[in-house]
């Protein structure tokens, strides 16, 4: 067996090449510390490699290794010039976990090991501080206790609590030596009750049962969930630092302290850090006494009356920040660093990458550059494109009043105040005269379209992150809270009840879509900065990637924020959102209820025009960049009337009776609609529709083309695809009507006529649809729905049983599934094969999630489309795709 500790001042050539997998975080940090001559407390590491031999060896110790700590404990009591259980000049030491990725709060630390009734003793002559020698026994018979020996620590805070009730104290710190001494006594009699055992006297077996105990606490259930929510191998194992205790409990010119290199909130180049004078360990974070700031400048916007430690130890302070500055410069990376100040002495304990919100990411990121500390493509690689969501959207100002009512899923980021409506409707009419809603409904449905566009923002109770309203409400960027089981609506009386208020309707609300906050009253919000940073990173991205970035959208509003995020073109404009319009439905309604093809004819030439304008509106926003027309997808059920108001509406409109209207809405009727009769099948049955809607789409062209409009290459995309014989029908009726327009206006029409794969018909005879079609774009949407057979909207149920049971590692409709993913290769090989110019790209949600898009980027697409405000998002992703292959 090779060497498996090491003291922190070990050169590195002696070690394994790669440090951190074998000496944890932590502890390469410390050894990397030392080599830059850092006040690092000397001590050494026992390797990720000891973890497996102690599970291995029914979870204890074995003797080549107790020798080897044995060796090394001798070589830092040289070090540090003190001896572990020496009765005139004790050495203490803290045990410390530290796997190789940082997993803060979820594995154990002890602290002030190495003190027992002799030792503690001679720790007070040696300091002539009994008042500190016995608040460190009774803090070390605290961790130890609970840590290695399964005592709650509430035994022990109990005590004390009692004890400065009794005495009329407040704070810890006003206990003194005789106090901490009466106390000392109680825990030991806790501990003797609780375990059956004494404290341990031993101080060799007191540092071997830490050890084992810190090893133990890598499968502890805390540890375990969090490695389960963040990916981490349970098989890494985490190593165990011992090292000389240094403290910051000694008096006044003691302390300590976390500190930031820059804000971790805005990202300025400050330091930003709390410390505690006369404190040890975790004080600083478990909140039992209040921390004061590090700098002036942050202790001055505070109402805090105690000293900045700039104030009160500037020696000390002006030393720490070179230090930082040093740190900063090595790791090339903002760092969180911990530290204790020992009377006037600086120690630094523990430096790593530190946390940071997505606009300290950015300017953190393209400050580096500037500063040549980092190349750009570290920049880009550094961002996690996902928490770019969160600069796009206003934001809750924290600092407001906020009255939560209830919770609900945060289903699309941003928050949003306004009145609260039950109906499309009311939103709509509500917005026409400037006032700000939020919809409330049980779930929506594609009718609500316009009600959610006018609303500022939805909150529904039934349906997860990925019903109906989050989907939406994600694509069109706006705040949306699901699923909130904490309110019950009622539609009649147009009020919802939380468990303790009724918000009747016209009342105001705020939802943060963030974190799933519903709030009574308005709250303020911060609007998004999309500052210079933010677009500098962005052109840098698009310097490094292939991917073409789409976006997914159909109304003049979405496509120009699309636009202004980047977009390069529409991969997906869905038609039938273009008939949801008031003064269109009723057309729409009257083609679909047509008993002749006359009458048909007849509504369709109503909608012809509509159809026409809203294509210029697009193309000349999109101003000669590619848009791929979805031809009609949905069932026609869907644009028909629902309630009996409606219903009598229409008849009459249509001058119909009711009873008539009634049928024909059965006989529209399915069981099954996502397998109905939808899609090209549609084109099919009434080609007459499609017609319509690709000569809308060419004489939007010739339109363009007279009114000097740079012209667009529409890209015709039929949807639901399966079989040779439809894309075929369907090729021939769009050249069909380009002829007849061609001819009308004796101008030349450019267009591609492709299909959405989204069947696995279609995927698997990839081959023979790519004879009719220019281009394939996965709508993975549908593709995952029928891959698994599984309906989104219905997922909700039981996708959670499914990511529990480890069925499903991630929502396959959140990232693409790898069976899916083999459906998508298929098709684009097959495809390829047979046509060598065919285009691809993708236009599902899928589009803008990172995961799917590195996905895409290896599989060599063409371009993803997604909604507009996930477009920065996604050009980031595909960036960082492109680096990392
Ligand atoms: P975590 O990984 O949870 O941050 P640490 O091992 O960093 O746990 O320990 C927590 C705190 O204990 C440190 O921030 C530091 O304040 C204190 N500590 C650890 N080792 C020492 C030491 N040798 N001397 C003084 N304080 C220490
Ligand atoms: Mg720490
Ligand atoms: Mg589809």
């Amino acid at each position: 067996m090779s060497k498996l500790v090491f003291n922190f001042k070990l050169k590195y050539s002696k070690r394994t090449k790669t440090p951190k997998n074998f000496l944890g975080g932590k502890g390469a940090n410390l050894a990397e510390m030392e080599k830059l001559g850092l006040p690092v407390p000397p001590g050494f590491t026992i390797s990720t490699k000891v973890c497996d031999f102690f599970y291995n060896n029914n979870k204890k110790l074995n003797q080549k290794i107790v020798k080897e700590i044995k060796k090394e404990l001798k070589i830092i009591e040289k070090q540090s010039k003190k001896k572990l259980g020496d009765l005139k000049n004790p050495l203490l030491v803290s045990v410390r976990s530290g796997a190789r990725v940082s997993m803060p709060g979820m594995m154990d630390t002890i602290l002030n090991l190495g003190l027992n009734d002799e030792t503690v003793l001679a720790l007070a002559d040696k300091t002539s501080n009994m008042r500190f020698a016995k608040d460190s026994y009774r803090r070390f018979i605290q961790m130890y206790a609970n840590v290695v020996m399964g005592v709650d620590s509430y035994n022990f805070e109990e005590l004390i609590e009692n004890y400065k009730l009794t005495k009329g104290v407040l704070l810890d710190t006003d206990l003194d030596e005789n106090d901490w001494d009466g106390l000392i006594k109680d825990f030991k009699e806790v501990v003797k009750k609780k375990t059956k055992k004494k404290f341990p006297q031993n101080v060799f077996n007191q540092l071997l049962g830490a050890i084992s105990a810190v090893f133990l606490s890598w499968e502890s259930n805390r540890a375990k969930i969090y490695r389960r929510l963040n990916h981490i191998p349970s098989s890494w194992g985490t190593a165990v630092n011992v090292q000389s205790m240094v403290f910051g409990n000694m008096g006044k010119d003691c302390a300590t302290g976390v500190v930031f290199t820059r804000s971790p909130s805005d990202g300025s180049n400050k330091i930003y850090g709390e410390y505690l004078i006369n404190a040890q360990g975790e004080d600083v974070v478990a909140g039992t006494r209040t921390p004061q700031y590090i700098t002036k400048s942050a202790n001055k916007n505070s109402l805090s009356k105690e000293k900045s430690m700039e104030e009160f130890m500037p020696k000390v302070f002006k030393q720490l920040k070179k230090i930082l500055k040093k740190l900063e410069n090595h790791y090339r990376d903002m760092q969180d660093v911990e530290f204790t100040v020992e009377k006037n002495k600086l120690w630094i304990l523990q430096t790593r990458s530190g946390k940071r919100t997505a606009k300290s990411a950015v300017k953190i990121a393209i400050d580096m550059v500037k500063e040549k500390l980092i190349s750009k493509r570290e920049a880009i690689l550094r961002i996690d494109p996902n928490s770019l969501d969160s600069l796009l959207h206003p934001t809750l100002d924290e600092k407001s009043e906020i009255n939560v009512i209830a919770k609900g899923l945060p289903a699309s980021p941003g928050a949003a105040s306004g009145k609260v409506v039950f109906t499309s409707d009311e939103a709509e009419r509500l917005n026409d005269t400037m006032q700000d809603t939020i919809l409330v409904r049980v779930e929506t449905s594609p009718e609500d379209i316009q009600g959610m566009h006018a609303a500022k923002g939805i909150l529904t109770s039934r349906g997860g992150m990925t019903s109906h309203a989050a989907v939406v409400a994600r694509g069109m960027g706006r705040p949306c809270v699901s699923g909130s089981n904490e309110i019950d609506i009622n539609y009649e009386e147009k009020t919802f009840k939380t468990s303790n208020l009724t918000i009747k309707e016209g009342e105001i609300i705020t939802i943060d879509g963030s974190t799933g906050r519903i709030i009574l009253g308005q709250v303020s919000t911060i609007k998004p900065e999309i500052s210079g940073d933010f677009s500098r990173l962005m052109s840098w991205a698009d310097k490094y990637r292939k991917l073409k970035i789409r976006t997914n959208s159909e109304t003049p509003t979405d496509t120009k924020t699309a636009r202004d995020f980047g977009a390069e073109g529409i991969g997906l404009c869905r038609t039938e959102h273009m008939f949801f319009d008031e003064e269109r439905i009723l057309s729409v309604r009257q083609m679909i209820l047509s008993k002749s093809r006359n009458d048909r004819d007849k509504a369709l030439s109503k909608l012809l025009p509509y159809q026409k304008k809203d294509f210029v509106d697009i193309f000349k926003i999109m101003n000669g960049l590619p848009v791929t027309v979805r031809l009609l997808d949905p069932p026609l059920h869907e644009f028909l009337p629902k309630n009996e108001n409606e219903i009598s509406d229409v008849a009459k409109y249509l001058d119909l009776p009711v009873k008539e209207l009634e049928g024909r809405i059965n006989e529209l009727h399915e069981h099954n609609p996502m397998l109905g009769h939808r899609g090209c099948r549609l084109g099919i049955s009434f080609p007459e529709i499609y017609e319509m809607q690709c000569r809308a789409i060419f004489e939007a062209l010739v339109e363009c083309k007279n009114k000097k409009i740079k012209s667009t290459l529409p890209e015709i995309m039929i949807p639901l695809v399966s079989t040779e014989a439809e894309i075929k029908i369907m090729k021939d009726l769009v050249i069909k009507v380009a002829r007849q327009v061609q001819n009308e206006n004796k101008i030349k029409i450019k267009f591609l006529v492709g299909t959405m794969i989204e069947l696995p018909r279609a995927a698997i005879k990839a081959q023979d649809i790519a004879k009719h079609a220019e281009f394939f774009s996965f709508g993975t949407n549908d593709l995952t729905q029928t891959t698994f057979g599984i309906s989104r909207d219905d997922s909700g149920k039981f996708l959670n049983d499914y990511i529990e049971n480890k069925i499903f590692d991630i929502d396959p409709f959140i990232s693409i599934d790898d069976g899916v993913g083999d459906l998508i290769k298929i098709a684009t090989q097959k495809g390829r094969k047979q046509n060598k110019k065919i285009k691809f790209g993708i236009c599902g949600e899928h589009g803008g999630d990172p995961k799917s898009i590195d996905f895409c980027s290896k599989i060599g697409l063409d371009y993803v489309s997604c909604s507009p405000y996930r477009v920065p998002v996604a050009r980031i992703a595909a960036a960082q795709a492109q680096l990392k292959k």
